[in-house]
């Protein structure tokens, strides 16, 4: 490696690999990353960013500019659809001790992308690289090469460390030849976005939720390109339709009506299809690669935890690998890295997420029952309240990855 090459190769510019890069190269960590499309992709993903997230992003201000950017949201719903009941709420300002945001913020991950990305055109040691793909990983003396195909052709690259962050099909992962171990929902999600005023109209909170035995929803607002903003309608959908019937006006339409019976069709803005799963890589680590964000772990996003516990990965290992490279300390650090978010991502995220998919959509009478009336107590009851909010706001996982320390990781 020449003293001028790159200490840190990324894959993916996506919100976690470009969030890895700026908080290496504010650091003076000479980074370059590898991104396969052309700019920032502006598909509906995540939005939700929880109150922990958010106390990892004040540098700079960047929390700040996602809720200017973004909404604002302190409260959430939980709706029984059949009955139209409001089930239960919860204000996240009950968390005031635990947390500098007692609320979560609407910030579209395209948002989130483009601050981090404007940062970085600041700190001339970082160099993001849209239209390269990784295609090949290869690990040798005290290096790593990724092999890029770009606008030249494909090039070679080598540095100290790669993080794999390019998503869930990461190709550093597989070439890595590290295990993603899970399952894949057999329903795909599809999200219908709308400029209909569910809150004006419905007296729906921007982020809702909706329990009914035959399809659930998730129901939330963002900001969009500025008031009113887009409604986005997330549902599972039937394993035995076809793309083409899910995605046309007339399935789109009928969907929505079903749902939220409305005067006059939907006007729909996006239509979104997405293969969902619960995933985690058998390891964080396999010697100079390192993995964050989606390459490491995916889930359903009920809740919106996928890229939350993505930017939590970023944080965590970017503070370790700095600290690996510039303060000479033992690389055990990364096994660190590791244990503490590997343990979490499977600890919390999946459970979670899976316990929060199951709730919605639960269709035994006496399950659904019991479901919605421990939600009820739970709102009703304070201290319970804070237990639940600490979970669904991602501080109880932060806390228990503190908790891990390096003596566990594998000498
Ligand atoms: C409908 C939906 C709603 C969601 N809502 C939320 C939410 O509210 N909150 C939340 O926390 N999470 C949510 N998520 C999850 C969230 O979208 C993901 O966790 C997040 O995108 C992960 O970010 P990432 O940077 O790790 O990966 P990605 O966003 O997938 O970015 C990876 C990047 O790498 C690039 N890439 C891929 N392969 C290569 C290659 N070989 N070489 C170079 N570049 C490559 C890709 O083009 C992409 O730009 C949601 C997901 C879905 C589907």
């Amino acid at each position: 490696m020449g003293s001028n090459d790159p200490q840190v190769l990324i894959a993916g510019g996506g919100p976690v690999g470009l969030l890895c890069a700026w908080l290496l190269g504010r650091q003076g960590v000479r980074v370059r990353v590898f991104d396969n499309n052309d700019g920032l992709q502006d598909d509906p993903r995540a939005a939700t960013t929880h109150p922990a997230t958010l106390d990892l992003l004040s540098e700079d201000g960047l929390a700040d500019d996602m809720a200017r950017v973004g909404l604002v949201a302190p409260i959430f719903q939980f709706w029984d659809r059949p009955s139209g009941e409001l089930v239960a709420q919860f204000d996240h300002a009950i968390l005031a001790r635990d947390t500098a945001h007692p609320f979560v913020v609407q910030c579209e991950q395209f948002k989130t992308a483009k601050l981090v990305l404007e940062r970085l055109g600041k700190i001339p040691n970082v160099e993001v690289l849209f239209g390269h793909e990784v295609v090949d990983v290869t690990q040798r003396d005290g290096a790593v090469s990724v092999d890029v195909r770009g606008p030249d052709g494909l090039r070679t690259h080598t540095g100290a460390w790669l993080i794999g962050a390019e998503g869930g099909r990461s190709v550093v992962r597989k070439q890595s030849g590290i295990a993603f171990d899970g399952f894949t929902w057999p329903e795909r999600f599809i999200v219908l976005t709308t400029p209909y005023d569910f809150e004006a109209n419905r007296g729906y909170c921007p982020r809702s939720y909706f329990a009914d035995p035959e399809a659930w929803c998730n129901c939330f607002k963002v900001s969009a390109d500025g008031p009113p903003g887009l409604w986005r309608t997330v549902f599972p959908t039937d394993p035995a339709h076809t793309e083409e019937q899910l995605m046309s006006d007339a399935g789109v339409q009928a969907r929505l009506q079903a749902f939220f019976p409305a005067p006059a069709p939907y006007e729909v803005v996006h239509r979104n299809l997405y293969v969902t799963h619960q995933r985690v890589a058998a390891t964080f680590r396999k010697g100079r690669v390192l993995l964050a964000g989606d390459a490491a772990h995916v889930n359903n996003p009920i809740g919106g935890m996928g890229l939350n516990g993505g930017i939590q990965d970023a944080v965590s290992l970017s503070d370790k690998l700095a600290r690996v490279l510039l303060n000479k300390e033992s690389d055990r650090l990364l096994d660190l890295y590791d244990l503490q978010r590997r343990t979490v991502a499977v600890e919390f995220v999946q459970e979670q997420s899976i316990a929060n998919k199951k709730r919605l959509e639960a269709s035994d009478p006496d399950t659904r029952r019991k479901n919605l009336d421990d939600l009820r107590q739970i709102a009703a009851d304070p201290a319970r309240a804070r237990q639940f909010l600490l979970r669904t706001a991602m501080i109880a996982s932060q806390r228990r990855a503190a908790t891990i320390e390096l003596a566990e990781a594998t000498p």
